[in-house]
């Protein structure tokens, strides 16, 4: 997501880590930098010298926090002022709530209310899909399937054309029995005067909490303009930005987005009914700026794993036995795809070989017979299984020897990785350390 722009913005900022002095001449480079990155990301003019001008000018006239070196100062600032350029993300209750769902025919509606369907299921609420699309042919049927795959109920009628007769009857019948409802809508080419008519009547009908919009990344910065209309016609409190992962055009949406006051609620960024985020600007910016997210991931992990399951600290600390890797690797099965998972840490740009991601349960059972027939020692500290443990462990467990071989290599691709996340120290500067010093948020 965003590949184009968080390469040019990790590489301004390398730049400037690699600089022997701070002065203005490097300030005026690393903003030079900035803009470039952002204006190819199609992020507003206006947007991108108010935030030169915003970067050039704290970073002359603020004095460093103490035990700050000019360095981390200006990086911290450049941090603070892309946060700032994202604007205040929207509010998202966890508990019962009517979602009206609105934006253009395309831009993701359907595949997004399903995601949304699935992200309250997984914290915990029952949740109810209502389809009041009755324009396009065989909307039914795609909200269903999709939310068939994650066993959502989706009340409907193909055959009914008025989408207010399906609300009118469906929305009493489910708020009865679910407390998330999500009512997917239909959409035009363009803004048309029915459509909208059509969104006023079911929002007042519906008297639904929350109106988000769903909104193409790809728009760029025509975004705002959509967000603006939507907003006149039923008062937007979210926007969901989708197709992060296919555009290079994504930052130019948020900014614009972020601009209109609406706040950004969710982003999309994938096809498949996990590709949705959060959007929390802070650690959206740390990410593009390879810092990697633990917020992110150590929510993620909390919300999939119960306490005594894995102390995901310890995993971050990298101290683990063979054992531990088992539990954990458990666990973040739960977590979500692993290769999501890992784009969330910062692991200093260490390449990860994509076979690592490929833990499937059929693997993870291969792993458990084969751990079975290791001894407590070997389980304690797989360094000291050598070529004639391997040979009698893989008799042991009725496997080959490369199984054993392979499960020993996993563990230590994923204990490298873990002490990277510690330790990343050595280089010039220590984005962490950094991050620690100056917290997360302004
Ligand atoms: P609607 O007309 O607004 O309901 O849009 P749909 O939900 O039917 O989506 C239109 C197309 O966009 C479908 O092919 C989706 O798979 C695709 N799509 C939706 N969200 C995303 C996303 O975040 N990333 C990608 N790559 N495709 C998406
Ligand atoms: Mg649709």
């Amino acid at each position: 997501m965003l590949d184009n722009l968080g390469a040019s913005l990790k590489d301004a900022v390398k730049k400037l880590a690699g600089k022997t002095v701070i002065d203005r001449a490097a300030v005026d480079e690393l903003v030079r930098d900035l803009q470039r990155a952002l204006l190819s990301a199609d992020v507003n003019v206006k947007l991108v010298m108010q935030l030169s001008q915003a970067i050039k000018q704290r970073a002359l006239d603020e004095e460093p926090p103490k035990g700050m070196g000019a360095r981390e100062h200006v990086l911290r600032i450049v941090y603070q002022e892309l946060v700032h350029l994202m604007g205040t993300p929207g509010a998202v209750t966890l508990g019962p709530q009517t979602i009206l769902m609105a934006g253009l025919q395309g831009s993701g509606k359907t595949t997004t209310t399903a995601k949304l369907a699935r992200f309250f299921q997984r914290k915990g609420l029952r949740v109810g899909v209502i389809c009041a699309d009755t324009f396009r042919p065989g909307a039914y049927d795609q909200l269903k399937t999709l939310c068939d795959r994650i066993s959502v109920p989706c009340y409907g009628d193909p055959k009914e054309p008025d989408a207010l007769t399906i609300v009118r009857e469906g929305l009493p019948r489910y708020r009865k029995l679910y407390e998330v409802i999500i009512i997917d809508t239909q959409g035009r080419h363009a803004l048309e005067e029915h459509l909208i008519e059509e969104i006023i009547n079911i929002n007042e009908m519906s008297h639904a909490d929350h109106r988000w919009l769903v909104i193409d990344a790809a728009l760029g910065q025509q975004a705002s303009e959509q967000a603006r209309r939507f907003h006149e016609a039923i008062g937007i409190d979210g926007v969901l930005i989708t197709k992060m992962d296919g555009t290079a055009k994504g930052g130019g949406a948020l900014s614009a987005v972020a601009e209109t006051q609406s706040g950004i609620v969710f982003i999309g960024s994938g096809e498949t009914i996990e590709d949705l985020e959060r959007f929390e600007p802070d650690g959206f910016i740390s990410r593009l700026l390879g810092m990697g997210d633990l917020k992110a991931l150590v929510e993620r992990a909390e919300e999939a794993i119960s306490v005594e399951d894995v102390d995901v600290n310890a995993m971050l600390k990298g101290k683990f036995t063979l054992r531990d890797m088992y539990k954990q690797l458990e666990a973040v099965n739960k977590m979500g795809p692993l290769k999501q998972i890992m784009s969330m840490l910062p692991l200093g740009g260490m390449e990860i070989p994509d076979d690592v991601y490929d833990v499937t349960s059929t693997k993870m059972a291969r792993y458990k017979v084969i751990m079975d027939s290791m001894t407590s020692p070997e389980l304690d500290d797989p360094g000291i299984i050598g070529s004639s443990r391997i040979h009698r462990i893989a008799r042991g467990a009725g496997a080959a020897p490369e199984d054993v071989r392979e499960l020993i290599k996993y563990y230590k691709t994923m204990q490298r990785a873990l002490k990277g996340m510690r330790g990343m120290g050595g280089g010039k500067f220590n984005m962490q350390r950094m991050m620690k010093k100056f917290g997360r948020t302004q």
